[in-house]
């Protein structure tokens, strides 16, 4: 194995560390603790998983977190009422509705119901445009801690071929959307399900973002030798995380490569508490 390891555990407990101490200064001199919502639908082990992660780091960090649990009979009426309380509440600062929602429930007019101000995922219309126009009021954890991740590491994606296989809202458009912006100033190729010979593309990669959702999808040989492959699926195999990259393979031909788990994943959370952080801040 050739490539270096991007350690995302490393670099998210940095970036919480940060955000720890900031959180201090912010709550010492305001009297403000930031407080993150979180709205669980239903019982996907995952998804208790992920929001007992955020929880977790919350509080690690000086934030303060609630969890509201609704069952999976949760109707569409409900769920919305709760985010109005929510939106109402002054003491939340951000709200994140825990995705997917079970197949009842349209996510859409859920996610568009959050205020934009509360909107710490970066998933509401009016901040997607924001953060398209290059005046982001919240970045999309995700995509934002890719990036933050790259400037770690010191790779520079100015004028570098960055391919994203996947366009969907929360990981593969505003990925791209990030990678074209002036400043990371790539130029940006998105793939999906429907695009033809996706390998000749993924090999004229300096830098490729897999968010499939299909284990392994990316072979070795689809890789561009010294290429950055970044990792962010995360999909359970026999009870095993396993990313959209074929991990070895891709590690002889890549010069770095994110691992999964301990790779994007973490970041997503640091993302999250960031953008809590600063909806405090901007709501005093
Ligand atoms: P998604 O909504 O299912 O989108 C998957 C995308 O992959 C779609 O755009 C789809 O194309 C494309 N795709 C599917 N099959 C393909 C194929 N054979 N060839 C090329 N493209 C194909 O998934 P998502 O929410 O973006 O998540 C992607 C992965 O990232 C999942 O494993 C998810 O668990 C993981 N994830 C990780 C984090 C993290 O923090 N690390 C956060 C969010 C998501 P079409 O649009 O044509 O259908």
């Amino acid at each position: 194995m050739s490539a270096t390891i991007i350690d995302g555990k490393l670099i998210s407990a940095s970036a919480r560390q940060q955000i720890a101490e900031e959180t201090a200064a912010f709550t010492t001199e305001s009297g403000v603790t930031p407080h993150l919502a979180a709205v669980l639908v239903g019982d996907d082990p995952a998804s208790q998983v992920y929001v007992r992660n955020k929880e977790r780091a919350c509080e690690k960090c000086g934030l303060k977190s609630t969890l509201h649990r609704l069952s999976a009979e949760t109707t569409q009426q409900q769920l919305m009422d709760l985010v109005a309380q929510l939106n109402a509440d002054r003491t939340v600062h951000g709200i994140l509705v825990q995705l997917p929602l079970p197949n009842h429930l349209d996510s859409t007019p859920v996610l568009d119901s959050i205020r934009p101000d509360k909107d710490v995922d970066g998933f509401h219309p009016e901040n997607v445009g924001l953060m398209l126009q290059g005046r982001p009021r919240f970045l999309p954890c995700t995509p934002h801690g890719v990036m933050k991740m790259l400037e770690h590491e010191n790779i520079s994606t100015a004028g570098k071929h960055a391919v994203v296989i996947g366009r969907s809202d929360i990981v593969g458009k505003p990925m791209a959307g990030l990678l074209v912006q002036k400043g990371a100033d790539a130029t940006v190729t998105v793939c999906h399900s429907r695009t033809a010979d996706i390998a000749a593309i993924t090999r004229q990669a300096d830098i490729l973002v897999a968010a499939v959702g299909i284990p392994e999808f990316v072979k070795g040989d689809m890789i561009k030798p010294g290429a950055v492959v970044i990792d962010v699926g995360i999909n359970r195999v026999n009870d095993k995380l396993v990313g959209d990259v074929e991990f070895a393979a891709a590690a002889e031909q890549a010069s770095a490569i994110t691992p999964v788990p301990g790779g994007v994943g973490p970041m997503t959370i640091a993302m999250l508490l960031r953008n809590t952080l600063e909806a405090a801040k901007q709501s005093v």
